[in-house]
Parts: structure tokens; C-alpha cells; sequence
């Protein structure tokens, strides 16, 4: 067995006990994905009590994150989680790897063979291909208001779904939301958590 075999069963077993108490908590970014249909709760903690770590990332301002790739039912998935302190496990993103990063779910994609002009850089998150499109829908939080931005141009990122908006377009947002420059209405359903939450049980 070599080293990094040793290594990487221990980050198993760790990841394994925290989510096995609950230990572990979501980011927003990971929230999304799950909001979205995406990645579930379920496959998360699958992944994590069955996967294996393919990458680590050593940052020195910030504690090792580490990337575990396993398969949820049909989908293969990637996480990429640390210990987020006081051995809790943060589950920092996840998502199912594509092209034109991973060639599969294991093997990243030979840099010789991408397409540049198709993309105009990498995710701060991921280090996912970014690829400007226009959004069909886009939720948008304003002084306590929320409101939908149709057709709206996006740098989007092929492998996490981070969405960056250049600023001129945040500011024409700001601009029309001023103006009231509306075209239509949606019902958005509120769910209460802190109320609804003790009926679940
Ligand atoms: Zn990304």
C-alpha cells in the first residue's frame, strides 16, 4: 500500500464518522445545488461514507480541502469538503463533474485538448470552464424584495453552476429594480423553517 493510500483512508474514515453523527454542516453554494433537484442530502452522505478522496488542495490560508469523488444511485458525484473547525466537516460544494473539465468522474480532462474560445477563464470555486450565457431565470435579493431576472447575461461555470455577473449588468439590475421597470409578477412560496419544522417529526 502506498502512502497516499494510508492518507487517503484516514480522510475516509473521517469524513464517514461526522457524517454518521451529523457532524457537518452545508454551504449556501452546496444548498443551491440541492434546491435546484441536482444533489441531494442523501447523496452527499452516500458519497461521503462510500467515496474515495481524488484530490487534495493545500491552501496556506486556509486548512486542506479535499475533493471525494463516489457515486449517488446512477450520478457520479464530487465533493469537495475540510474540516471547518472544531472537527466539524464542511461540505463546501458539490456537483457532478462534466465535460469540458473531466474527461470522466475520475479523470480530469487533458489541457492540451480544450477549446479556449469557448471559455473565458476558470470558477474562483471549482476551478470549473466558464462559459457566458443568458440566464432563463435569475433570483435576485434587494432591500428585503426579491425579484426574477429573465434572460439575464451570466458567466456561468460548466461544472458547479456558480453564476458571476459582470458589473455593469449588477448595476443595470440595481438600475431597473429603481425604475420599476417590471414585466410581470410570480407567486414565491415561504416556508417559515423555525415554525414548520416540529410538525416533520
Ligand atoms: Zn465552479
Amino acid at each position: 500500500m502506498q502512502s497516499e493510500d494510508i492518507a487517503e483512508f484516514r480522510e475516509m474514515e473521517w469524513f464517514g464518522r461526522r457524517i454518521k453523527e451529523s457532524r457537518y454542516t452545508l454551504s449556501e453554494h452546496a444548498l443551491r445545488f440541492m434546491v435546484a433537484g441536482k444533489i441531494s442530502v442523501k447523496d452527499i452522505e452516500s458519497v461521503l461514507l462510500t467515496g474515495r478522496v481524488l484530490e487534495e488542495y493545500r491552501n496556506p490560508m486556509r486548512v486542506t480541502s479535499y475533493l471525494v469523488y463516489g457515486a449517488a444511485g446512477e450520478k457520479d458525484v464530487h465533493i469537495v469538503c475540510a474540516n471547518g473547525g472544531n472537527n466539524w466537516l464542511i461540505i463546501l460544494f458539490a456537483y457532478v463533474p462534466v465535460l469540458p473539465v473531466w474527461s470522466s468522474p475520475t479523470q480530469r480532462r487533458n489541457r492540451g485538448e480544450e477549446t479556449m474560445t469557448e471559455h473565458v477563464g476558470a470558477c474562483f470555486f471549482c476551478g470549473g470552464a466558464l462559459e457566458e450565457i443568458v440566464a432563463g431565470n435569475y433570483d435576485y435579493r434587494h432591500e428585503g424584495k426579491m425579484y426574477v431576472i429573465k434572460r439575464l447575461p451570466v458567466t456561468l461555470c460548466t461544472q458547479c453552476s456558480e453564476k458571476y455577473i459582470r458589473a455593469e449588468v449588477g448595476k443595470n439590475i440595481d438600475r431597473l429594480i429603481d425604475e420599476k421597470t417590471f414585466s410581470g409578477t410570480e407567486t414565491v412560496h415561504v416556508v417559515n423553517y423555525e415554525l414548520e419544522k416540529d410538525l416533520m417529526l
